[in-house]
């Protein structure tokens, strides 16, 4: 956005109205000038510039010692010196304005600085980080049919398998994200019924990874079954790597691009990364659930396991068991299209919750 110096936009209206539209004489023009100026400039109206980061999701990057600050807004950036009148618009452009104080710790903006700051900043959050890849994977397929259930419908045998429920939740899941995070690419690791060893899952995922800057997500959907006679267990079960495993998170050829201890380092800072960023992500979709879908109990919660497709994904990951098929309430439930597709919306919520979030800057 061009910035244009404040006198051009705002041509001092006030003093421009007594004189022109009264016609007083010249000394009364004075005195008028003066009562009418005096107390604007007597309390200039200021504010916190917190307050102007509230109003437009700019983010304030202050250097103390330099005593200058910059403004990171979704449409330019502001530099500004507390106390002079000249501030930088995208690095290059000057902009006049009245200046900002400095006082007790606190940097106050005059309003016509805040109005001008405001147009220019823009009204979106910053995004500084986005998601590039969100990989959903449907578990089992093929040969392997993960778990199953032996029942009726409408007097017909019918075994309800886990590797149908978890293609149909998948494709689900990714119609539902995909206009909610229209940034980001929402794939499937298999999108019909084929066995895909664990391996290929996560490999799928980490090759989408084209350099150390893209970021990716990955989400395995599974259905539980605790032992092949009915329970009373049910809800949705989350789950992540524990954080004291110890994995390389790493991509390998930018791993050996570096120092082995730095390697190892930055192995570990990106590692506690991924653990909190999977949890974060994992409780985003226990909230939008538990909103979504009051019938899902979820008490369950979020869990640690040394799951493989957890493990080998070199990303924030999790596994989300949406329930149990050797309970008889959830099995009815995953039966039924118009619950799984609430049950879908309802991840996809928590998944685009956790995006909106891992891309905000706070
Ligand atoms: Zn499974």
């Amino acid at each position: 956005m061009a910035s244009t110096p404040l006198s051009q936009r705002n041509p001092a209206p006030i003093i421009g109205t007594v004189n022109s539209t009264l016609r007083v004489p010249r000394i009364a023009s004075i005195i008028i000038l003066l009562v009418v100026a005096l107390p604007l400039f007597g309390e200039l109206p200021t504010a916190d510039i917190r307050e102007l980061l509230d109003e437009t999701g700019a983010v304030l990057e202050w250097d103390e010692f330099g005593r200058t600050g910059v403004l990171w807004g979704s449409d330019e950036s502001i530099g500004f010196t507390p106390g002079e009148e000249i501030a930088v618009v995208g690095f290059s452009d000057l902009l006049h304005v009245e200046p900002i104080l400095y006082q007790q710790g606190q940097l106050l903006v005059p309003e016509s600085t805040r109005a001008a700051f405001a147009d220019l900043l823009g009204q979106a959050p910053v995004r500084l980080r986005t998601v590039t890849a969100i990989v959903v994977d449907a578990g089992h397929g093929g040969h392997d049919p993960g778990t199953y259930q032996d029942t009726t419908v409408n007097g017909q045998p019918v075994r309800v398998m886990e590797k149908d429920l978890t293609l149909d939740l998948a494709r689900r899941v990714q119609a539902a994200l995909r206009p909610q995070v229209p940034e980001s690419l929402v794939l499937l690791t298999r999108d019909s019924d084929v066995y895909l060893e664990l391996g290929e899952r996560t490999e799928y995922a980490n090759s989408l990874r084209e350099d150390e800057t893209d970021n990716i997500l990955f989400v395995s959907i599974h259905v539980n079954s605790s032992s092949l006679t009915w329970t009373e267990a049910r809800g949705m079960e989350v789950y992540y790597l524990p954080p004291d495993h110890d994995r390389q998170v790493l991509d390998p050829s930018f791993a050996a691009s570096l120092d082995p201890e730095v390697s190892t380092i930055i192995n570990d800072l990106r590692e506690e990364e991924y653990t909190r960023e999977s949890v974060m992500m994992g409780q985003a979709v226990l909230d939008a659930v538990s909103r979504q879908l009051p019938e899902t109990p979820i008490e369950r919660g979020i869990n640690v396991a040394n799951f493989f497709v957890v493990r080998e994904a070199r990303m924030p990951s999790i596994l989300i068991e949406v329930g149990f098929l050797n309970n008889r309430q959830e099995l009815v439930l995953l039966q039924q299209s118009g619950y799984r597709q609430r049950l879908a919306d309802a991840i996809a919520a928590g998944i685009a919750a956790y995006v909106d979030d891992f891309e905000t800057v706070h």
